[in-house]
């Protein structure tokens, strides 16, 4: 049985051997436990434990040694690893992204997916890559889930691929800063992807029980494997441990002194009582690391299962704290008041000159950037940019260590820079490195950076609750050494906005792959949106997916499934709900159907919770609907498409609604809206429709294209000033219906054309980042001729012109 699978399976008490290389890329100690365990069989390991898997560290310490991939192939090639799983270590260290994204399918190829996923040691002598942290590795292993979910035929979704990722996380830690720390850096974990934790190694059974106190506490409940090592004189790593050589791993004077004054076989009991207790407190299992004799394992694997739940008897020996050290809880299990730090003077002043010029809630801030764009600094070149740049990295080096990343965390990181101020330069600090007062385990002269991060957040106004939630990305690697203050002004770092507002699309009963797998899914029965399925991790890819993605909002549309019986829409559009709310990350649902009450369960169920959401968008309502939609806003805070249709005869030329026509819907929606029932102008989105370019071409002259109309619409709502604040919208993938390829480039192109009318919001595929690269100039122009199709036979000859000749060079050649 898979790892992954054991775990879900939890029938017995899981253990997993930490094995690492010897000396010289050695491979004989992990080939003489396994080759003692393949003799010794199943039978040697007590009837309640299932050994699970053998585990692998990388480069333990920083230091080369054997890789996890050569470990995992001799294993197979020796015929040594059976029926145990392999989970290997995988670290930041010594690779970036994309040779992380390498590395994660070399493992595929290998059938291994349960792995640990690290920041990983300070490299020894190299340099440390850290392109990614341990949360950054988790985000891609989620997004490699997600793809291969999306690239899965209907037929295959069963049999997906997936890695199972675990994280680490460090109890032994004992200032308020470090601890608070390591509490939200797992729960930063658990939100990028991580499925089960691996704890640090410890002995302080009051930390082990303060863990899973915190996880219940939160609501978390994630398999925990606690991390057993046999620590014993027979080795150096007592000492080592002690002396601040092997980082994050704490033994205390007392403890030292203990182990040296023991025998083996005390050493053997100590760990046994350890796998005891972790069982006891219904962690999944423990990771044995530190021994090298099979014997050893067996005899500590016996020895718990003889303790069974009495390890209470053994606390003393299993508590070897760091004197004065900090707890959350106290004794009785209350939770403790945490401290309030003083603001420094740094962050005072940070804080300061932050608001005056960089914060775009003030006009300094746009004072600043109108300056620095007349100087001509945003194209990142020229002797006043060069200027710039250079005062700003010397004054920025002086008050904050900068490295010139060009993509500056200053801000989120409440005044602290995590590149100079950090010896890994890490994107979300702490790792586990730090020593049981605080310091950095890999430069002792210096604070870990994140005390200090977690001190100043403390003393700002709930600064505690944002620095739990903030995840950082991984910077820009395109922006190092450029100006990040310029960078930010102007855009082009990680505080980019959509330039457009977008609404998610992929949720769609209508195209045929997601129509089938949403089929599929409902066909499953009633827990069908509760019990994990291929369909069901479908969905939730495509929900997921779209919030990394930075959508707005996620639209679902089933209309498909209401055709013959509209209450299956209905019925679907609430539990589309629930799964928007449960994996979406905070993104809203936009509700899209043409049936109101479509609209309003689902509206109704995203409300439907005790926990805070943003509002929906409800796409659409048009002038025939509105007082029976528009009223539910007294109930219901929620924003909302505006369709401009009529069940009028439309009176524009060609038999379709003219400019004028649309325009007064959007006038009428406006003032029942805000005038009657409250909305704000910022709520309501109005929708011209698009109609695909391929057969936009009016056959009578005089006749305006649809196109033409979309566009000159939303230019006249967005120059009316009594409509000021609303959003235009559009459903731009239908303008690409139809046409023989280049869809994307056209639509791209479409998007940039209709933005020059003023349209502020999409529904779209959110992957093609539509609004942030440049169109081709080429399909440009094939769209501003539809854009400018008045009547006038010229446009129609230069329009019909563009589009023969882009079909011409798309279309595919025959098989
Ligand atoms: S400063 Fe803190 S987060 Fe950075 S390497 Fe040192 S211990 Fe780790």
């Amino acid at each position: 049985m898979k790892f992954s699978e054991a775990l879900k399976d939890r029938s017995k008490f899981l253990v997993i051997a930490e094995l690492s290389g010897g000396p010289d890329f050695n491979f004989d100690p992990i080939e003489k436990f396994m080759t003692a365990y393949n003799k010794a069989g199943r039978q040697s390991i007590p009837a309640d434990f299932n050994f699970a898997a053998v585990t692998c560290t990388q480069n333990p310490s920083g230091v080369p040694n054997i890789e996890p991939s050569t470990v995992h192939r001799q294993l197979n090639q020796k015929n040594l690893l059976g029926e145990l799983d392999f989970i290997p270590h995988i670290t930041c260290k010594d690779q970036n992204s994309d040779a992380l994204v390498s590395l994660l399918m070399d493992f595929k190829n290998a059938k291994v997916n349960s792995l640990l996923a690290l920041t990983g040691d300070k490299p020894a002598k190299g340099k440390g890559v850290f392109d990614l942290d341990s949360t950054g590795l988790l985000s891609l292993i989620k997004y490699l889930n997600n793809q291969a979910y999306m690239k899965a035929k209907p037929e295959e979704l069963e049999t997906v691929f997936q890695f199972t990722p675990a994280a680490a996380v460090s109890p032994f830690i004992y200032t308020e800063a470090s601890q608070m720390q390591q509490d939200f850096k797992m729960e930063k974990k658990i939100a990028c992807g991580a499925q089960f934790f691996i704890t640090q190694v410890g002995w302080d059974w009051k930390k082990s029980v303060e863990l899973f106190r915190y996880l219940s506490e939160n609501g978390y409940n994630i398999p925990i494997i606690g991390n057993v090592y046999f620590l014993s004189s027979i080795t150096s790593a007592p000492r080592l441990m002690h002396d601040v050589k092997l980082t994050g791993c704490y033994v205390s004077d007392e403890l030292l002194a203990k182990v040296y004054s023991e025998k083996v076989d005390d050493h053997i009991e100590r760990a046994a009582q350890q796998v005891a207790m972790y069982r006891a407190f219904g962690a999944a299992g423990v990771d044995i690391g530190g021994i090298m004799d099979f014997s050893h394992f067996v005899k500590i694997l016996n020895r718990a299962a003889q303790i069974g739940t009495g390890w209470e008897k053994f606390k003393d020996n299993l508590c070897w704290p760091k004197k004065d050290g900090f707890y959350l809880y106290d004794d009785s299990g209350k939770r403790k008041e945490l401290t309030k730090f003083p603001k420094k003077f740094r962050q005072t002043f940070f804080d300061f000159f932050h608001r005056s010029i960089l914060d775009s809630n003030y006009r300094g801030f746009r004072a600043f950037r109108s300056v620095m764009s007349g100087l001509g600094t945003k194209k990142g070149s020229g002797a006043i940019y060069k200027m710039f740049n250079a005062s700003e990295k010397s004054i920025k080096y002086l008050m904050f260590d900068c490295k010139e990343c060009g993509d500056c965390y200053l801000p989120e990181n409440f005044g602290l820079c995590t590149i100079g101020g950090c010896e890994k330069g890490l994107d979300n600090p702490p790792c586990g490195d730090a020593t049981v007062d605080g310091f950095c385990g890999n430069d002792l002269m210096r604070t870990c950076i994140g005390e200090l991060i977690y001190e100043a957040a403390s003393a700002k106004e709930g600064g505690i609750e944002t620095l739990r939630r903030t995840i950082n990305k991984p910077r820009n690697p395109k922006l190092e050494n450029t100006s990040s203050i310029l960078n930010y002004l102007f855009s082009k770092d990680h505080t980019q906005k959509n330039p457009l507002i977008s609404i998610g699309e992929v949720i769609h009963a209508s195209i045929p792959k997601t129509g089938k797998i949403m089929k599929q899914l409902a066909s499953l029965g009633p827990d069908a949106y509760t019990k994990p399925s291929g369909p069901l991790n479908y969905i939730r890819a495509l929900i997921e997916s779209q919030a990394a993605e930075n959508a707005d909002y996620i639209a679902v549309n089933l209309d498909a499934f209401g055709e013959d019986d509209p209450q299956t829409a209905i019925d679907m559009m609430i539990e589309y709900a629930k799964m928007v709310r449960s994996w979406g990350g905070g993104v809203p649902i936009c509700v899209d159907s043409s049936n109101d009450d479509v609209l309003t369960a689902g509206l109704k169920e995203w409300f439907n919770t005790t926990k805070p959401v943003k509002p929906p968008l409800l796409n659409s309502i048009k002038v025939y609907t509105m007082d029976k939609m528009l009223p539910l806003k007294k109930y219901y805070d929620f924003s909302f498409i505006g369709l401009l249709m009529s069940e009028q005869k439309p009176t524009g030329a060609g038999g379709s609604h003219s400019i004028d026509e649309l325009y007064s819907l959007a006038q009428k929606l406006f003032e029942t809206a805000v005038g009657k029932y409250g909305f704000k102008p910022q709520e309501i989105f109005f929708d011209s429709t698009v109609f695909p370019l391929a057969i936009d071409m009016p056959m009578d002259s005089g006749i305006p294209g649809y196109t033409y109309r979309a566009f000159q619409t939303i230019k006249k709502i967005k120059s009316d000033s009594k409509l000021k604040g609303v959003h235009c919208s559009l459903g731009v993938s239908n303008s690409v219906r139809d046409l023989p390829g280049r869809r994307i480039g056209v639509c791209r192109a479409y998007v940039a054309k209709a933005m020059e009318y003023g349209l502020d919001a999409a529904i779209l595929n959110t992957a093609h980042r539509y609004g942030f690269v440049e169109p081709d100039p080429e399909l440009l122009a094939m769209v501003d001729a539809f854009a400018n199709l008045d009547g006038s036979a010229d446009k129609l000859t230069n329009a019909m012109k563009l589009m023969g000749k882009f079909c011409r060079e798309s279309r595919k050649p025959p098989k």
